[in-house]
């Protein structure tokens, strides 16, 4: 075993006194109650056990190079559990690390394997999004072969942990940071991600990975860190002689775990090779000083000529006010764009003293292209998704005089054609950065599109569950159709450097200057064509604290979805626009309207912005089925999406799909071991519904969370339900697809499952009186048909199977005996189209239709849209020519 803890468990390496090997006390001789500083303790190497004396007095820690060590009882008996060597190291390790154990290894990435061999399959891992590219590369076997969850997320924004720390689905047991990240240099605050993992998941370990630092520049267990890993490769050794890695911590359990498995795979540290290491950490401030202190004169030159240089030393770093707070220095790693792939590999390949070389930590300058070289292994695509530039360059410095780097650098940039002198008079010459072809480009475009957007009308429609709700949540499959009422959202362009937001439904109406919003808070990861899974929560917490106008909670979560998409997908055009929604689908009653909103900000800003382009229009309402493809509304899909969790926290993407897509969709949630699916229900005709909103409002998270508690509780119960309800959308997954049924009995088919589905609700315990009077009241003479909850129940809207052949006059006194009851009744099909298009301006997509030989433009009627009642737009809707549908 190779941990450094002390035989009596209590004190540190920190405590342990005098050396026979040549080491002093930690204390100074002469001011014995004041610490040595770092310089001389690197410099210092104590004796882990002062009882074992060196039989020479030798002033370095001789190698112990034996497999075995004779006689029984010893210290030692075989070099893979504990060499003297190694010990010394390890001893030293800790010590200059605040560290209670420290072990060596065979490499920084041997230590990171055996650091991830704490976790079980099934555990989650939450890790940065721009790590090293070895480290991506364990993670991702970890993923695919041992069962273990990665996810990626920004490590800069300690918020966006949350929805995966506190989902009870994700079993988070590590979190790994790596800060500053190579090659981005991007800052996460571990002191404040310990703070709040420790707090929501106190089982969870953090993990960092050190490499950038060095303990002589940061020390991540003095913040909260629980287990802490160098690349020894890298500074401390400092040659690029030697491949190692140490592992440091001061948890005992965790020690235990780490020391075991270093025995059984025998990966520790060799002797000699400890032996260089030890040497090679005596020098480690030194080396540090200098190379840190030549880094900050090449980031200030490169930041001088006009490139983005990425070093938390330089005063507009992002995270330079974090890491100031953790380290004592910007370290001597930076990388800088050019913009230009091809022209990065010229100035790489022009440099002479700056060495190209994968690694960093040497005291030889060295450069590198990380896409090519150390992250060459991360897929583009990835890389792309992580926002790390093809082109980037990555300067590592050395030790060498600073004036000849800087000379050697300006050399190879000239010779590239990066930069070209402006005035040669003078020491050095003045230079300044030639802009790329593809920069003036984008300017150009920049130019062109300010304030000039399509204008268009969007709808969507709202969903209703037929089958399976509440079931949905514990992986049984739900089948859910488009009804036909929807929402609506007219998208104009304006010319004021203003975005307004107009609700006339909730009487809301905000005006923000686009100037004004948070755009620092946009991430790149958010921008369109696809957004990240997760919204980005620091983002969502600006907008929140900062930009909303409303007052009702449900007003104000629309806004920040509205906004988060706004911004998200303006880039660097941001149109002056307004956007007027309204809503033919009764709001909070099940029916999906949240989502409806959301494929409309979605849709509309997507075709607004030009992210996707527009298709020809068709001349009359229903033609334009299908003119929309499928790739088109799974990107829509995909920001929906997003909009809804910014709405809803977990919804589970049935609402956003069906109001995207239309038709009807039988869906599965993955569930631990299960996959889930979702798979469009083709081939059957639309079916009418009547839906009676009770009016009886209800806490959804509640309904939901009663069901998962019943589960738990009585298991014999719930789960007999459950597989019935199985059973009974496999069965109306059938039926409705089936073409060769009958409609007579597809549809008694259909009334018997309603039947059974709702009392299997009842006895799930989400019914409610209310609901139990509408379905009492539909089943009776004359009308005798079937009615079920919809949604969440306690409250809510039911659904009413209206057979063909029920007569009007029988629904028309149907509606009437339940408004008499107080319910507010829509009359719907389901299964209809997905979200709708309609051009309002004279261009290639508006309607031009022959009359009498004349060609005129028929533009919609927006002042109807604006004016209709909600239960007008319909009507409306249908007036208009133009639409193109999914
Ligand atoms: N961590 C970081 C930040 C690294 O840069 C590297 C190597 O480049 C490693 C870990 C892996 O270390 P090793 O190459 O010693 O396995």
């Amino acid at each position: 075993m190779a941990s450094t803890d002390p035989p009596s468990g209590t004190s540190t390496p920190l405590d342990s006194a005098a050396s026979s090997l040549g080491g002093n006390s930690l204390t100074s001789s002469l001011l014995r109650a004041k610490p040595y500083r770092f310089a001389t303790q690197c410099a210092t190497v104590d004796n882990p056990d002062p009882s074992h004396k060196d039989q020479h007095g030798s002033s370095s820690v001789p190698i112990y190079q034996t497999a075995t060590f004779k006689g029984m009882g010893g210290q030692y008996d075989y070099t893979r559990s504990g060499n003297p060597t190694r010990s010394h190291l390890e001893h030293h390790i800790a010590k200059i690390s605040s560290a209670r154990h420290a072990f060596a290894v065979t490499s920084g990435m041997g230590a990171l394997d055996v650091i991830f061999r704490l976790l079980k399959p099934g555990d989650s891992i939450i890790a940065g999004n721009d790590l090293y590219g070895g480290s991506n590369r364990l993670l991702t076997y970890l993923k695919v072969h041992n069962g273990i969850k990665v996810h990626h997320l920004d490590t800069t924004k300690p918020s966006t942990l949350l929805p995966v720390l506190t989902n009870p689905e994700q079993n988070v047991t590590m979190v790994l940071l790596e800060t500053p990240t190579n090659p981005l240099l991007q800052i996460a605050d571990i002191a404040a991600i310990s703070a709040m993992v420790h707090q929501h998941k106190p089982e969870a370990i953090i993990v960092v990975d050190n490499t950038m630092m060095s303990p002589y520049l940061q020390r991540p267990l003095e913040h909260g860190a629980d287990v802490v890993y160098d690349s020894g490769t890298k500074y401390l050794s400092g040659h690029h002689d030697l491949m190692a890695g140490v592992i440091c911590c001061n948890r005992e359990d965790l020690a235990k775990g780490i020391a075991f498995t270093i025995n059984s795979i025998g990966n520790g540290l060799s002797p000699f090779d400890s032996f260089l290491l030890l040497r090679g950490v005596k020098t480690l401030a030194l080396r540090l000083d200098k190379q840190q202190a030549t880094s900050h004169l090449v980031a200030k030159y490169l930041h001088d000529l006009g490139f983005k240089v990425n070093y938390p030393g330089l005063p507009g770093h992002p995270g330079k006010e974090i890491h100031d707070r953790l380290a004592s220095g910007a370290g001597a790693v930076l990388s800088f764009e050019t913009k230009d792939k091809a022209l990065s590999e010229r100035i790489v390949g022009a440099a002479r003293l700056w060495g190209i070389s994968v690694s960093f930590g040497c005291i030889n300058s060295l450069i590198s292209m990380p896409c090519l070289m150390s992250h060459a292994s991360i897929d583009p695509k990835v890389r792309k998704e992580r926002n790390l530039p093809e082109d980037l360059i990555r300067l590592c410095v050395g030790i060498e005089d600073p004036e000849d780097l800087i000379d050697d650098l300006e050399a190879a940039l000239l010779e590239a054609g990066a930069v070209r002198v402006v005035d040669e008079a003078g020491s050095r010459a003045k230079l300044e950065r030639v802009r790329t072809a593809e920069e003036t480009e984008e300017e150009d475009v920049e130019v062109k599109v300010e304030g000039e957007v399509e204008s268009l009308i969007v709808s969507a429609p709202g969903k209703v569950i037929l089958f399976g709700e509440h079931a949905v949540v514990h992986g049984i499959t739900a089948i859910a159709g488009s009804v036909d009422l929807r929402c609506y959202a007219l998208a104009e362009s304006r010319q004021d450097g203003k975005v307004s937001l107009v609700l006339p439904d909730f009487d809301f109406e905000a005006t923000w200057d686009i100037a004004s919003l948070p755009w620092d808070q946009v991430t790149s990861s958010a921008k369109a064509p696809r957004p990240e899974s997760t919204p980005d929560q620091s983002f969502v917490d600006v907008l929140a604290q900062k930009v909303v106008r409303g007052v009702d909670p449900k007003v104000v979560q629309s806004e920040i979805a509205f906004l988060y998409l706004y911004m998200s997908l303006s880039e660097h055009k941001r149109p002056s626009q307004t956007f007027t929604i309204r809503s033919a689908l009764p709001i909070g009653a099940g029916l999906g309207s949240s989502a409806a909103y959301s494929v409309c900000i979605s849709s509309a800003l997507l075709y607004t912005h030009s992210h996707l382009p527009l298709p020809p229009s068709t001349s009359s309402a229903h033609e334009g089925r299908r003119a929309i493809t499928p790739e088109q509304a799974n990107v829509v899909n995909a920001w929906a999406f997003t909009a809804e969790k910014i709405i809803h926290g977990t919804p589970s993407g049935v609402d956003n799909t069906v109001a995207s897509l239309g038709g009807a969709i039988a869906f599965t949630k993955a569930v631990k071991g299960r996959e889930g699916g979702l798979d469009g229900l083709h081939g059957f005709k639309s079916i009418r519904f009547l839906l009676t909103d009770t009016k009886v409002s209800r806490d959804t998270k509640t309904l939901v969370a009663g069901v998962a508690r019943r589960k738990l509780e009585e298991p014999d119960l719930v789960n007999p339900i459950l597989k019935s309800i199985q059973a009974i959308s496999d069965e109306a997954r059938r039926c409705l697809t089936d073409s060769d049924m009958s409609r007579s009995t597809q549809l008694s088919t259909l009334e018997k499952l309603i039947d059974e589905n709702h009392s299997h609700l009842v006895s799930l315990g989400v019914g409610h009186a209310s609901l139990e009077a509408v379905k009492a009241k539909t089943g009776e003479q004359p009308w005798g048909l079937h009615t079920k909850l919809t949604g969440a129940g306690g409250g809510g809207c039911a659904v009413t199977i209206i057979p063909d052949d029920f007569s009007e006059s029988s629904l028309t006194d149907l509606k009437a005996a339940l408004a008499d009851a107080g319910f507010e009744t829509y009359e719907t099909s389901v299964g209809g189209s997905g979200f709708g298009l309609l051009s309002t301006s004279r261009n290639a997509s508006s309607v031009v239709e022959g009359e009498g030989g004349a060609e005129k433009t028929v533009l919609p009627d927006v002042a109807r849209f604006r004016g209709a009642a909600a239960a007008e737009l319909a009507a409306w809707a249908e007036g208009e020519k133009g639409w193109a549908f999914v």
